[in-house]
């Protein structure tokens, strides 16, 4: 076990069998080389532009602005192909997949987004996709799991433990030791072992890059604050790293489900503490005896027990801020954006959004708040018509 590569800190690292060693840095060697090859690069951008429909747009959100009294901007984000960010990482991994001659991807998926970036990216590519789902999310995602066998993928389940997403990310990395010489291990968000955190990073930066290009094209200088929700973490820090050094204040939304207080939630960072799941030393969702924790979050992309190792290093320095949004005000944002904007919001993302109408009043009303919206919420639209239906 190697302590000091890939660190974020005290975070990160590789806590993996030592047959993943290897490959380990097999991939971070090649990763490094196909940063570098122009080819792959301009490959990669032909993707990103022509296929998933970069650059996305920066839109002013005129309705939203004047309620609340402050200049709202949205990097739209669910404007991509397969309607989310999740596309520019699998993209890029399944290009790095094919730059160093493997044959098939491999993938684990909670809710499904994952999964079908996943099968999305194998499809145009032309790899066979094998994806690792609970039992139970298989169940729970039934569209998502058609979905990804409409493109061709596989999707294998799980049956052990709770066969839920932490027992399919045990399966993923069985499979990809018993396989790793042909196989990638696509993982979905700024987690697992090193190399995977930066790379992740890495395919998302392009989200930061062009929103700062954007905003000084339309407002002349940087937002006063940018929000993002945090699973995994990777639409957060695939737009906060542009930012880093810059005097903006950066709020990253975590799922605070029926409240921090009750533990039914998704807040690794407002809640947890640090422990090892899924490769890397990170803040995690765990019981006294290092157990993970059952989560829950309205939102299935949040419902996650771990966080990207860089944001516990960045939560410890203080230069992001974490807060947690319960379930019931992201559903009141999820319905704010769409009446005022007609633009309805990923129920991932309504958490940011909900976070940003929470802090407004303590803004200037020329403050400029950039909100990224990660996802669209087509797919949530079913699960919130149940609730109403609950409700009436
Ligand atoms: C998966 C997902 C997320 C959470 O993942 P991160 O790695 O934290 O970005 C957020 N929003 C949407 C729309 C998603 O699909």
């Amino acid at each position: 076990m190697s302590m000091n590569r890939g660190r974020f800190g005290e975070y990160g690292g590789q806590y993996v069998p030592e047959t993943l060693m290897g490959p380990l840095q097999e991939l971070e060697i090649a990763y490094e080389e196909f940063r570098q090859n122009e080819t792959a690069m301009i490959t990669l951008h032909r993707y990103l532009t022509d296929y998933a429909g970069r650059p996305t747009k920066l839109t002013f959100c005129e309705n939203l602005s004047s309620l609340l009294g402050v200049r709202i901007y949205l990097k739209r984000e669910d404007l991509l192909h397969g309607g989310a960010h999740k596309i520019n990482n699998t993209l890029g991994q399944a290009l790095l997949a094919k730059f160093m001659g493997k044959k098939r991807l491999i993938a684990e998926t909670g809710a499904g987004q994952h999964g079908v970036a996943t099968a999305i990216a194998g499809a145009v590519f032309g790899f066979p996709v094998d994806v690792y789902m609970g039992e139970v999310d298989i169940r729970r995602q039934e569209l998502n799991v058609f979905r990804m066998q409409l493109m061709g993928a596989r999707v294998l389940p799980v049956t052990t433990g709770t066969r839920t997403l932490k027992d399919a990310i045990n399966e993923a990395l069985r499979d990809w030791v018993a396989n790793v010489a042909t196989t990638h291990y696509l993982i979905g968000s700024v987690v697992g072992p090193h190399p995977y955190p930066r790379m992740v990073a890495d395919f998302q930066s392009v989200i930061g890059k062009e929103t700062k290009e954007q905003i000084l094209e339309k407002e002349g200088r940087l937002p006063d604050v940018i929000l993002a929700c945090v699973g995994g973490g990777s639409n957060a820090i695939g737009m906060f790293s542009s930012f880093f050094s810059d005097d903006v204040r950066l709020i990253g939304v975590e799922a605070g489900g029926r409240g921090l207080e009750t533990g039914e939630h998704g807040a690794s960072l407002c809640g947890g503490t640090k422990g090892v799941l899924h490769g890397a030393l990170s803040y995690v969702l765990q019981d006294a005896n290092g157990q993970i924790r059952n989560t829950h979050s309205i939102s299935a992309g949040l419902d996650y027990p771990g966080v990207g190792p860089e944001h516990s290093m960045l939560k410890d320095a203080g230069r992001v801020e974490y807060t947690a949004v319960n379930d019931a005000e992201a559903l009141e944002a999820f319905y704010l954006l769409s009446k005022k904007e007609g633009i309805i919001p990923a129920l991932e993302s309504a958490h940011a959004i909900a976070s940003a109408v929470r802090i407004a009043d303590t803004l200037d009303h020329d403050d400029i708040v950039v909100i990224n919206l990660s996802g669209r919420g087509d797919k949530d639209v079913s699960e919130v018509a149940a609730r109403e239906k609950e409700r009436k």
